[in-house]
């Protein structure tokens, strides 16, 4: 097989909402030459909420509640782009998003530094040592200084930071951006503050070129921050890049497209190819392997109102994936023939007639396939380390018409197999509880219920706060049970998990109870 994955670059953009990532999705696309006009990937965004019902709480809401695919080429490398919701409201579809990209770039506001959300799916990408490129963006408006925001990166994520450009002035005086090792200087062919056009080469600080142009005490800033930087801060080093240790840092401006082509060619050079996945049974997956796996990390439903069919998207971990192909669905132990695959291109679907690891396809199906679901030519493994994550938001459900339980139950039940909600069901067999990750996907759920169960359903609160799944022995679990029985209950695969009402709570539990390990995060297989 020929090695086309190494010239696949998947990725996600991470963000606090505002901080720009629609803005930056947008030009990596134009720079891709993906789509025409800036504009586009909003106005996608609408047409496809107009198209399916439960997607109308995001378009009231004016956000955007599922993740898409985007694929577009540059300079021969494809990059697949995995889109995770910004909202505060965001799901764990958002979280899981990032088991299936190679690395990310997380992206700061230049006022604001690091925010809440940011530092969020930061912990998430930390879990699996994703290497992160930092752009900090907005640098066209008054921002903090370059050497307090790479203080605040170095020191709040505890990562070794790397300046690979400085801004030339902010704001009012805001001249461009500067690439101290490329030794270029990208600025607007016209008036200070103009859009990104051209790109001059300079023989260093004093260069005419900079200092004829750019005014003397943003001049001796620029010079201070550069030679600050180059004692201060880390040197950029691949190992440590890719090990997730060390992260980049670009300053640019996604309104006006300073730094987007740094930011590309940067992931071409540097960001790796689809590396290795593992699998039940110590056995990793190389992207080389000439048979075909891949894994589902995110289902959507209703993206056709007019059909039932759900969307699996699935990560190839290796082999050529051609369209038609008969593939092993591990966990029901079924052959399902993939034959209208999807590819994700930022205007349109297509169907796939091949692909290759790194890349998603979208496998229409109806509700077989569920979050981390493996597929293979025949091999029985199950790919590993997708976890589902401790909810942050726990209700108990109220059923509107109590004749109605098993449709409840049944579409509690699919809704968590899609990945969309936990459930737990308590030992003391009152009414099952939802958790989630943001309040946003109580919504849904009440939506969905209605609209595809038929039935109406409310939330109750309850005094938990948390819940972490347990990991004993039995004996040591019926002990912990006696004394805890109000707080046990299975999560939707029947594994036991504890109800925790605070941290002061874990804690004291924990101490009880020493070999007990309360996990924040389970594997889903
Ligand atoms: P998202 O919520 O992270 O997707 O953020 P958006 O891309 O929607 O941007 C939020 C706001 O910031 C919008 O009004 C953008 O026009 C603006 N914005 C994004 N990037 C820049 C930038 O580089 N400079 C300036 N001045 N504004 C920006």
């Amino acid at each position: 097989m020929t090695a086309t994955y190494k010239n696949r670059r998947t990725f996600a953009i991470i963000s606090h909402p505002d901080a720009g990532k629609t803005t930056l999705t947008e030009k990596l696309l134009l720079s891709g030459g993906a789509i025409r006009a800036a504009g586009q990937v909003r106005a996608r965004g609408e047409r496809r909420r107009a198209r399916s019902d439960w997607m109308k709480i995001e378009q009231e809401r004016g956000i955007s509640v599922s993740s898409s695919v985007m694929t577009f080429e540059r300079g021969g490398i494809i990059y697949n782009l995995l889109d995770t919701p910004g909202h505060e409201d965001f799901s764990e579809d958002t979280y899981r998003t990032l088991t299936a990209v190679d690395a990310a770039i997380m992206v700061i506001d230049a006022a604001k530094g690091i925010e809440t959300q940011t530092r969020k799916l930061f912990e998430v990408c930390r879990l699996r040592d994703i290497p992160i490129i930092t752009f900090v963006n907005k640098i066209d408006r008054e921002g903090r200084d370059a050497l307090e925001i790479l203080d605040e990166v170095q020191e709040a994520l505890a990562l070794d930071v790397a300046p690979m450009t400085w801004p030339v002035g902010m704001g009012s005086d805001f001249f461009g951006v500067y690439d101290w090792q490329k030794q270029k200087f990208h600025t607007s062919s016209g008036d200070r503050g103009g859009a990104y056009a051209r790109t001059l080469e300079v023989s260093g600080l004093e260069d005419e070129v900079l200092t004829g142009f750019v005014f003397d005490r943003i001049m001796d800033q620029l010079t201070e921050n550069v030679e600050l930087g180059e004692g201060g801060y880390a040197a950029f080093d691949k190992e440590s890049f890719l090990e997730g240790h060390l992260t980049p840092v670009f300053f640019g401006s996604a309104l006006r497209d300073y730094g987007i082509d740094d930011l590309l060619d940067f992931i071409a050079e540097y960001a790796p190819a689809p590396h290795s996945q593992p699998a039940t049974g110590g056995r990793l997956i190389m992207p080389e392997e000439d048979k075909v796996t891949g894994f589902v990390f995110k289902v959507q439903a209703n993206m056709d109102p007019k059909h039932r069919d759900r969307i699996a998207f699935v990560r190839l971990c290796s082999g050529t994936f051609k369209r038609g192909m008969k593939l092993k669905h591990v966990r029901a132990g079924k052959s399902i023939a993939v034959s209208a695959p999807i590819f994700f291109f930022a205007e349109e679907r297509e169907i796939a007639e091949e692909a290759f690891p790194g890349d998603v396809i979208g496998v229409p199906n109806h509700g077989q396939l569920r979050v981390g679901d493996t597929l293979t030519e025949g091999e029985e493994i199950h790919v590993t380390g997708l976890p589902a994550f401790a909810p942050e938001v726990l209700r108990r459900v109220r059923l509107g018409d109590t004749m109605k339980v098993k449709q409840m139950r049944q579409g509690l039940q699919d809704l968590a197999e899609e990945g969309l909600v936990q459930i737990f069901k308590p030992d003391l067999g009152s009414n099952w509880i939802v958790g989630v990750v943001g309040m946003l996907q109580l919504d849904v759920v009440i939506d969905r219920l209605r609209n595809e169960y038929g039935t109406e359903i409310g939330f109750e609160t309850v005094p938990y706060s948390t819940a972490r799944w347990i990991e004993c022995d039995q004996p040591t679990l019926n002990k912990l049970i006696e004394a805890h029985r109000m707080s046990v209950a299975n999560d939707r695969d029947d594994k036991p998990v504890f109800l925790f009402k605070n941290s002061w709570e874990i804690g004291y539990v924990t101490e009880k109870f020493p070999t007990v390990k309360f996990r924040e995060t389970r594997e889903i297989v």
